[in-house]
């Protein structure tokens, strides 16, 4: 059978990206090596639009959320968590971890947070040292506010606004510069469209200002360490050199179509998901600003949205995701992000539909793909 991988992550990797990969392995010290770092150290920049350091780590996403805490908050320092799903939820875990205060804004699955939200709790408490949110929550497929929440954090000298953007980097627009965003996480998984193993950070000034007196304990995420071997163009320890290579071709392969064409396009594939699924009578499951990387689709009244996940995988070889806690089986995701086309949206939605149609579901096929279709021609 096809294997066709439609998750919000892992996600589709280019052939030209798995060709640079297979190379010999460079070693993390030599020249060679340096030469790329410094390279796609640059590039990286262009993609988060930042002047600000970015580095480059071994470890999932998870790992660069964890050292965003680590570095820059010490026990006792109060944090504002926006949690409005499964990632908003571990911003909360981390930062307890670390013995650090949060405040949670609790927002309803499948909402936004409201800016004005973030101003009233900044008012109560102005001792908060953070303010952590999620570009776009993969679980409830949202995206926050995050210009408009920059905005408000800016005015607080002694407040850091700290972006999960794992899955929004690379997907839609943010400018961490523009945005005053100090501290903003990446995935290589997601709309890098790399295999699992690095994330990314990008640290203000303002940030590194706070770092300096933050008492938690690191050494693997001690991100000083990585800025001062960043000016040699190294990593502190063993970079990962093969997904390094592929990084650089990524990278290459973005910047020849452009930020702005990248953001259209992922735009339109999700455009495309969510009318497509309206054409054939299923709800997108976000109730206000859906994110472009990722659709959340309800499953139909009676229909189980596990066995919806399932059958895709099992009769037509696609993985897409399911529904993570109170969404189990209410919902099933298809990403719109990465090393994805038009003709993975029609794959996609075509087959939704046969899995409904093998349910029993009533509806027309081709519905959902013709109107696909249909947007996906439009220029
Ligand atoms: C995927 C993802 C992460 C990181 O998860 P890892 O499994 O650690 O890579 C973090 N935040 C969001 C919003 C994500 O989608």
């Amino acid at each position: 059978m096809k294997r066709y991988l439609l998750a919000p992550g892992p996600t589709q990797v280019s052939p030209e990206v798995l060709l640079a990969m297979a190379q010999p392995i460079l070693h993390h010290r030599a020249p060679e090596f340096q030469t790329l770092f410094k390279r796609v150290t640059e590039d990286i920049k262009w993609l988060y639009q930042t002047q600000n350091d970015v580095l480059i780590l071994a470890s999932t996403g998870t790992g660069g959320m964890d050292g965003s805490v680590s570095n820059f908050f010490s026990p006792g320092d109060h944090a504002l968590v926006v949690n409005g799903g499964k990632f908003g939820e571990r911003w909360t875990k981390i930062c307890k971890a670390y013995g650090v205060i949060v405040e949670e804004i609790m927002v309803e699955w499948g909402h936004v947070v409201n800016p004005n939200q973030i101003t009233a709790a900044l008012q109560k408490d102005p001792s908060i040292k953070g303010v952590f949110v999620q570009a776009s929550e993969t679980s409830t497929g949202v995206a926050h506010p995050i210009r408009e929440i920059g905005e408000i954090v800016k005015a607080y000298p002694g407040c850091l606004m700290v972006v999960d953007a794992v899955s929004a980097l690379g997907v839609f627009d943010i400018q961490t510069d523009g945005w005053g965003i100090d501290i903003m996480v990446a995935g290589s998984q997601k709309a890098l469209a790399l295999p699992p193993g690095l994330s990314f950070v990008s640290i203000s000034p303002k940030a590194w200002a706070q770092g300096e007196k933050a008492k938690n304990a690191k050494f693997y995420f001690n991100f000083k360490k990585e800025k001062d071997a960043l000016a040699t163009n190294q990593t502190a320890f063993t970079a990962p050199v093969s997904l390094i290579v592929g990084l650089d071709q990524s990278l290459k392969m973005m910047k020849e179509e452009g930020l702005a064409n990248i953001f259209a396009r992922s735009a339109k594939l999700a455009l495309a998901t969510r009318e497509a699924m309206k054409a054939i009578g299923l709800k997108p499951y976000p109730k206000e600003c859906p994110s472009d990387s990722v659709t959340a689709i309800e499953a139909p009244e009676g229909y189980d949205g596990e066995k919806i996940y399932k059958d895709l995988r099992v009769k037509y070889g696609i993985t897409a995701a399911g529904g993570q806690d109170q969404l189990k089986g209410k919902v099933f995701r298809i990403a719109n992000m990465g090393y994805i086309d038009t003709f993975d949206i029609i794959i996609a939605v075509a087959a939704v539909e046969m899995v409904l149609k093998g349910m029993g579901h009533p509806l027309k096929l081709g519905t959902g793909v013709g109107v696909a279709q249909e947007i996906l021609l439009k220029k």
